[in-house]
């Protein structure tokens, strides 16, 4: 394995979306203290989750990968943490009994502060400033000086990063976990909540699963606590190289900031710097694949990014959007897989279903999100391969940011509770929907 290029290496090969910079000092003085800070993640642990993402690619486990489009810095609060954690765990245990498999939990946070957008400005009431690039990069508040591109946001964000994480380990051994609670969680659900009682049935299953266990007296470990792993969009490529360190044990490079990172859709050109950089770190990884790639953009990815066609090294996400992903996806699916190419292959019903409501909200209609999952199912079975898992935008509180579900929220509602900074996330309810829906596909 060649060595790391250094950043001036990947800064030549012209990376698309980054910060661009006022203080050149500034930007060293943040990376110095990054290189200093310890890692956030093993890189032991790294493989952990590399080995079971060879199980989803075996199709003998199941991914769900989730969290926010854009974490915050004022979001990492104690309640914001354990509600997205909470959801992701009772969404984790529908989704274990109608799989029969182990579900691989994946969490969208501590590390996804930074993001690509479609503008480098945006106008409101005839003010033109730059755009809103995550709070690792700038400032939401629609202001000249928040709006700056500041390096000691990367120092800020792996703080806050440390903190998200550490809660997080907290939780999921600490008893937070415990199968029979999160289990009672779900009870709760389908009993209280209108859009809950669809799932009656389902809820009623593992209610005699549990009970059947409780009375032949197992209690194994694993009831008490789960394995959870952090991911981000690896794109400020500062903050990533600055935490990419020679592991002691194997004198491999691994991205410490998180278990797992991906390469987005507008970042993934084949001599772009993220690829670059990716392909040298031993972390397991993803690509945005959305309706634009061709099957040879596929290959040609896997093998600069998985040359020796490493198990769970690679999983393709493909976000093709619901109206396409029934044409699109098996060309693709299908030339991957001819050619025995190793890959976890995960659904992102999230980013080709946004559209502007009317009253100028960004949203998504969950209709549309069920609608490319299913597309997703059907194409995989129809090939004979796995459907991986479901990489989604949510947050365990009641916002009002995607529109329908069993609560029927309408454009209208949007203006409720509308609080992402980027992209509409399910709220806990569409998220625990989504589980039972899916779950449904998965038994099939
Ligand atoms: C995202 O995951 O928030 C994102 C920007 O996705 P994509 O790269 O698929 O557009
Ligand atoms: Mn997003």
């Amino acid at each position: 394995m060649s060595t790391v290029p250094d950043l001036a290496a990947l800064h030549a090969l012209g990376p698309a979306q980054q910060p661009t910079y006022g203080d050149p000092a500034a930007v060293d003085a943040a990376v110095a203290r990054l290189r200093t800070m310890p890692p956030l993640v093993f890189a032991g642990e790294c493989d952990e989750l590399k080995a079971k993402i060879a199980a989803v690619a075996r199709g003998e486990a199941f991914l769900l990968q989730g969290g926010d489009c854009a974490e915050t810095l004022a979001g990492v609060t104690a309640d914001n943490v354990r509600n997205k954690l909470r959801v992701l765990l009772q969404m984790a245990v529908v989704l274990t009994y109608a799989a029969s498999v182990p579900v691989v939990k994946l969490g969208r946070l501590a590390g996804q502060y930074a993001k690509p957008r479609s503008s480098d400005l945006e106008t409101r009431d005839g003010v033109t400033l730059p755009a809103y690039r995550g709070d690792a990069v700038n400032g939401y508040d629609f202001t000249p000086e928040s709006r700056v591109h500041d390096p000691q946001r990367l120092v800020d964000v792996y703080n806050a990063s440390a903190a998200t994480l550490n809660l997080v380990r907290a939780f999921v051994t600490g008893g937070y976990a415990d199968l029979r609670q999160v289990h009672t969680w779900n009870t709760d659900f389908v009993r209280d909540s209108v859009a809950g009682q669809r799932y009656e049935k389902l809820a009623h299953e593992i209610d005699r699963a549990m009970a059947f266990m409780e009375a032949i007296g197992a209690d194994p470990d694993e009831f008490h606590r789960v394995d959870f792993h952090s991911s981000h969009e690896a794109l400020v490529l500062e903050y990533e190289h600055s935490m990419t360190r020679i592991d002691s044990r194997t004198e491999l490079p691994y991205d410490v900031s998180a278990h797992f990172v991906w390469i987005g859709e507008r970042t993934r050109q084949l001599d772009n710097a993220h690829v670059e950089l990716l392909r040298h770190i031993r972390n397991p990884i993803g690509v945005k694949l959305g309706p634009t790639t061709t099957p040879d953009d596929a290959l040609a990815l896997a093998e600069r990014l998985n040359p020796d066609n490493e198990a769970g090294r690679l999983t393709f996400i493909t976000r093709f959007g619901a109206g396409k992903i029934r044409d699109g996806l098996p060309e693709l699916v299908e030339k991957v897989t001819a050619s025995g190419i190793n890959v976890a292959w995960v659904c992102d019903p999230m980013h080709g279903n946004t559209f502007e409501a009317s009253s100028g909200y960004k949203t998504r209609r969950f209709g549309d999100v069920i609608d490319e999952v299913q597309g997703f199912f059907d194409v995989h079975h129809a090939l004979g391969t796995w459907p991986g898992g479901v990489h989604v935008e949510l947050t365990g509180d009641d916002v009002t940011e995607c529109v329908g579900g069993g609560e029927e929220l309408l454009e209208a509602d949007l203006g409720g509770r509308y609080e992402s900074v980027c992209d509409p996330r399910l709220n806990r309810v569409q998220s625990l929907e989504l589980a039972f829906l899916v779950a449904e596909m998965l038994r099939r």
